[in-house]
């Protein structure tokens, strides 16, 4: 049925599509009335919460009725602390998709662009259609390209950075493509982008990766004053539910982010859960093994098998099915196990499986190996 408020919506809302979230396990549990789901859809920490974040929101709950901090005045501290930087470069988010959107809310204008590459996040055409800005959408690597598969191509992206283009998005890694960037192509992208064009380089899944190769941007800030770093507590430092993440950039561009964002943005739980996990290092050290043990697991069962797979460097991992994913995902459904189909990012082929525990991993690869042999394209 046509919606009769289609017309009153302004025009770049009118082409957009809902972000698409993984599918809930209640959700599941109800259509197909069976127990014992595993989510492994939206690349959450498959651990749980750390346990110095959970006491310090059954303590922060206690003063539930009073509004949070408006400055986050603590956890910037933390967090400029832990970056090298002043407190006044911190904008803090309610989730890091917050401060993506807030960016082009604050600098993108109508009549101006912003590029991204295809297959990039889901959150960067919302954002930038939301403002009635133009999406320029680079071409991505090919799909046969041994080194980075489907990942960004940076030089593809520069060709379409123009006079109009006020917003570069870069997400390295990106999601759900697992593809990442070298610190020395990085860093001449950004040198040659010009300084009135702001380049918002996402690290959300920074902490999952120890390759000497990958950069932390920060180290960037002080000599290109255009570039904008986002983090964020919902991966590896487990907190997705509370929604906290941050930019860290030069003072001028966070002042005007502080201008629109939403006076209480961040709620009190999520500033002491993420205070708390800062400081609990051994719980980021174990997020951070566990995936890269079990990510070389699914890896390795999927070489084995002889299935194609996006080598990735999140929390996560695009399997190419050859052929029509959504059968396989729903029959996955079927064994009670959820993953993330992305036809909306244009890879119908494609299933995003998220790094579970070990046993959520094994009951995955149990439950694809239960699968018709036709389904896999073999
Ligand atoms: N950037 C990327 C690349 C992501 O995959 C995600 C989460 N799916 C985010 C940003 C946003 O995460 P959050 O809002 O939970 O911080």
């Amino acid at each position: 049925m046509s919606n009769p408020f289609e017309a009153f919506a302004v025009p770049g809302v009118r082409r957009l599509k809902p972000y698409q979230p993984g599918k809930p396990v209640s959700e599941l549990e109800r259509e197909l009335g069976i127990s014992n789901i595993i989510k492994l859809a939206s690349n959450e920490n498959p651990l749980g919460p750390s346990p110095k974040a959970i006491e310090a929101v059954r303590r922060e709950l206690t003063e539930a009725t009073r509004y949070p901090d408006a400055s986050g005045f603590e956890l910037k501290a933390a967090l400029a602390a832990r970056h090298g930087v002043e407190p006044e470069c911190i904008t803090l988010g309610n989730g890091s998709n917050d401060v993506l959107v807030l960016m082009a809310e604050a600098f993108l204008h109508e009549s101006q662009e912003a590029v991204y590459s295809q297959y990039a996040f889901a959150v960067y055409p919302i954002a930038v259609q939301t403002v009635g800005a133009t999406a320029r959408v680079a071409p991505a690597r090919s799909a046969d390209e041994s080194d980075q598969p489907l990942g960004h191509d940076l030089a593809a992206m520069m060709a379409l950075v123009g006079e109009r283009t006020r917003l570069v998005y870069i997400a390295n890694p990106n999601n759900p493509t697992g593809t990442w960037l070298r610190a020395d192509e990085l860093r001449e992208f950004v040198a040659a982008v010009p300084t009135e064009t702001l380049v918002v380089v996402d690290q959300a899944y920074a902490d999952y990766i120890d390759d000497p190769e990958y950069p932390d941007c920060v180290d960037w800030l002080e000599e290109c004053p255009n570039l904008v770093v986002s983090r964020t507590f919902s991966k590896a430092y487990g907190l997705a539910a509370l929604r906290i993440g941050y930019t860290v950039c030069a003072p001028g561009i966070a002042e005007i982010l502080n201008r629109i964002r939403q006076p209480f943005n961040v709620n009190s739980l999520a500033l002491a859960a993420a205070s708390a996990v800062l400081e609990d290092e051994e719980y980021l050290a174990r997020s951070v093994q566990t995936n890269r043990i079990e990510l070389r697991r699914l890896e390795a069962a999927f070489e084995e098998r002889g299935l194609r797979y996006v080598p990735s460097a999140g929390n996560f991992v695009l399997l190419d099915l050859e052929g029509a994913a959504q059968p396989v995902f729903e029959a996955l459904l079927h064994e009670g196990v959820i993953v993330r189909p992305v036809a909306n990012y244009g890879l119908p082929r494609h299933l995003r499986i998220s790094v579970g525990t070990p046993e959520e991993n094994g009951r995955f690869l149990e439950a694809l190996d239960g699968l018709p042999r036709e389904l896999l394209g073999s």
